[in-house]
């Protein structure tokens, strides 16, 4: 994962962009349309990036990621 995708996942927690709504779903706000959030769970994400790293890589062996995904990770962290 670029150190990129990890420096946007930090600042969305620090700006208080993830809002926990049931166990495993949250709610982040899009870092490029404050307007626009998207449902999270630890390991889906409605966003394009998301959508297009599983349609271009799937079946790899990769695990798909996005800043969103990376942003529940650090806040679970911070939050336990
Ligand atoms: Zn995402």
């Amino acid at each position: 994962m670029s150190a990129n995708t990890i420096r946007k996942a930090k600042k969305l927690v620090e700006s208080g962009g993830v809002v926990k709504i049931e166990e495993d779903l949250f709610q982040i706000k899009s870092s490029t349309d404050p307007g626009k959030s998207y449902f999270v769970t630890s390991n889906t994400c409605e966003c394009p990036g998301f959508k297009n790293f599983f349609k271009f890589h799937h079946g790899k062996g990769l695990k798909a990621n996005c800043s969103h995904l990376e942003a529940i990770r650090i806040f679970k962290e911070e939050n336990d």
